[in-house]
């Protein structure tokens, strides 16, 4: 059972947005050709021998959620690392061969400029791939490498180019702010060449940049970024891809109408989705587990028949209640009034309309300060959208 059916947010889903139930699959890609400075993902640079090992044991563990009945009919993929790209088409496509996939299902792979060519890209779209999304970062080679990333913003704009000719309408970019030696203008820079490649990418990801402990970044105190500055770069971020044509659907996600990424939106609205993989997490009917995170026992456990789950929690009542609210309060869409008390502290961070209330550019940059006000809704209230622990209708109402 859901809290709600997050195919209901989604805007222009055709016809009757409320005929297919959502179901996502995570794919994770445990490889990439150099750790990057920030990096905390689980990802190995030394691992590429165990590549074929591992494709074969996420195929034995879609066999055995199928088996197990647990694995629906995929209506959105996504495919992420870690650098999918950096592995080769074969190895992703056999595995989106084994995915039981709905009709109009989305699949994304995320690609990075260094490893984007031509027959990757083919490969992808025969498989049945519609979705790319690019990991650029920064279009000044400085703040690239302050980051230590590889490759220049050349290959950027090289890779959009490959993207374009191999057919795919819909892909994203990803960018990093708050950088170390990252200008006001180098930052503006970034956004104007992101919105102008050709072709122009109809999504673009902005991502602050943020320290995570044990990285050679964390250990590393000169390149910090300014809380004030981060927040400066993320109005103007805001304000720029508004100008340029882009809506704010999340947080950090911005995309012309019609080019939301639909798995991440599912996974915002507490939908159902399965993580293959090592590290990877699920969500099924208020259930969160995630399997081991180094590659080698996640291959162990599989090989010797045994489960790689590693966590699993289970979110009842009140908690699932207000974790709904909490992944809802990181979207446009917002949450019901009831959701957030009429606090003077809340001054500027929410704008109230049409019964939701939905963070503004302050408040999204607080967004931790005001989910700490996030309540259950009253008890006895006989409208539907009060009735827990069903939340028919929360994201019914689309705010632009
Ligand atoms: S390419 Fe992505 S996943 Fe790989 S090390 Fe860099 S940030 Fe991490």
């Amino acid at each position: 059972m859901r809290i709600f059916s997050s195919t209901q947010v989604l805007p222009n889903e055709g016809s009757d947005p409320k005929a297919t139930e959502s179901f996502g699959v995570y794919v994770h890609i445990p490889f990439c050709a150099q750790r990057c400075d920030y990096c905390a993902f689980s990802t190995w640079t030394d691992k590429g021998h165990l590549v074929a090992r591992y494709i074969d044991a996420c195929l034995v563990e879609i066999g055995r959620a199928q088996r197990d009945g647990v694995l629906g009919s995929c209506t959105t993929v996504f495919i992420g690392g870690g650098t999918p790209s950096f592995i080769g088409a074969a190895p992703l496509c056999r595995i989106i061969e084994a995915l039981p996939c709905a009709n109009d299902v989305e699949i994304t792979v995320e690609c990075n400029p260094e490893s984007t060519t031509p027959e990757l890209l083919r490969s992808l779209e025969l498989a049945g791939v519609t979705r790319i999304s690019l990991g650029v970062q920064s279009f000044s080679e400085h703040v690239l490498k302050s980051l230590g990333r590889t490759g220049d913003p050349t290959d950027a704009a090289r890779a959009v180019s490959m993207i374009g000719a191999a057919g795919f309408t819909n892909f994203n970019v990803d960018l990093i702010f708050g950088g170390a030696g990252e200008s006001a203008s180098d930052w503006a820079e970034s956004l104007e060449r992101a919105t102008t490649l050709d072709p122009v990418p109809p999504h673009i990801s902005a991502y602050a940049l943020s320290v995570e402990r044990g990285t050679p970044l964390s250990r590393d105190f000169s390149r910090h970024p300014n809380d004030d500055v981060l927040a400066d770069r993320y109005a103007f971020c805001d304000a720029y891809l508004s100008d340029a044509g882009y809506s704010w659907y999340e947080v950090s996600n911005w995309a012309k109408r019609g080019h939301e990424c639909r798995h991440n939106v599912d996974c915002w609205a507490q939908g159902d989705y399965l993580g293959i993989g090592c590290s990877a997490h699920s969500h099924l009917d208020g259930k969160r587990f995630a399997n081991t995170r180094v590659p080698e026992r996640y291959i162990n456990a599989i090989e010797h028949g045994r489960s790689p789950l590693e966590t699993t929690e289970t979110l009842a009542g009140n908690d699932r209640v207000i974790e709904a609210l909490e992944l809802a309060l990181r979207t446009r869409w917002g949450v019901p009034n009831w959701a957030l008390p009429n606090d003077p502290d809340l001054k500027g961070l929410v704008v109230r309309r049409g019964g939701r209330a939905v963070l503004s550019v302050k408040g999204r940059l607080l967004m931790n300060e005001v989910a700490l006000r996030l309540q259950c809704p009253p008890s006895g209230d006989p409208t539907p959208e009060t009735q827990t622990p069903t939340l028919g209708g929360l994201f019914d109402t689309a705010i632009a």
